[in-house]
């Protein structure tokens, strides 16, 4: 199958209100650019200097959402880049974040990530600490928050990863339900290409899908 027949199924597989970011990592920017012809609209990217030289060619045809771990010294870049953060967690990287997008201007979306539990995964604010994330990062002005990503576990069988998706949208609700001022939670980005059916059915309207899409990467 190729890159355009992936993402054709995709979109057409997708329900309407489930947006696809198409997670392209070491992806070149021929094939960013067949997905794009394709009808993706949305690039995730982990790597800024990566992300850097695929947004130099490619610009603002498409919005670039930030899925990676993002170090304090690559925030002046992520800011002039990335239309969404989607992985801020903590208060200190997020007024990192802030006090660039005051610099130039600019505001800021960002998604809280979440660690839902699976042992391997080190980054994400636990379960249990996003509320208070939440309300401290709603206070600059400068960045909007938007909702929760979470990676779930990293292995295994789909089904292995519904609790953690189901436990990330039940956060997700409890936050929604506290009406921080200032905040909009929105999207809940969970599910990549061996978990987005089960991450749908719990509630994600964000999926970030690379191999699907693009074929197995070379590590
Ligand atoms: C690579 C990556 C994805 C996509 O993974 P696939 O299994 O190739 O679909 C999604 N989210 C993040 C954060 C990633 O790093």
């Amino acid at each position: 199958m190729s890159i355009e027949q992936n993402v054709h199924e995709l979109l057409h597989e997708l329900p309407p209100d489930v947006q696809l970011v198409a997670a392209a990592k070491s992806m070149g920017i021929p094939q960013v650019l067949q997905a794009i012809d394709a009808g993706v609209k949305i690039i995730g990217e982990n790597y800024i200097q990566e992300a850097e030289e695929k947004y130099k060619v490619i610009g603002n045809r498409v919005k670039w959402h930030f899925i990676g771990h993002l170090q304090s010294n690559k925030v002046k870049k992520a800011v002039a880049i990335f239309d969404m953060i989607e992985t801020v967690d903590s208060v200190e990287i997020a007024s990192a974040i802030a006090k660039r997008c005051a610099e130039v201007g600019k505001i800021m979306p960002v998604l809280i990530e979440v660690n839902s539990g699976a042992e391997e995964q080190k980054c994400g604010v636990l379960t249990e600490n996003a509320a208070y994330v939440i309300s401290a990062v709603s206070r600059f002005p400068s960045i909007k928050v938007m909702g929760l990503m979470t990676m779930g576990p990293l292995t295994g069988e789909q089904e292995e990863a519904r609790p953690y998706f189901a436990k990330t949208r039940e956060v997700f609700e409890n936050i929604k339900g506290l009406n921080i001022d200032g905040i909009e939670m929105k999207y809940l980005s969970m599910g990549m290409t061996n978990t987005y059916k089960v991450a749908i059915e719990e509630g994600a309207n964000i999926v970030r899908i690379g191999s699907k899409i693009f074929g197995p990467r070379k590590s």
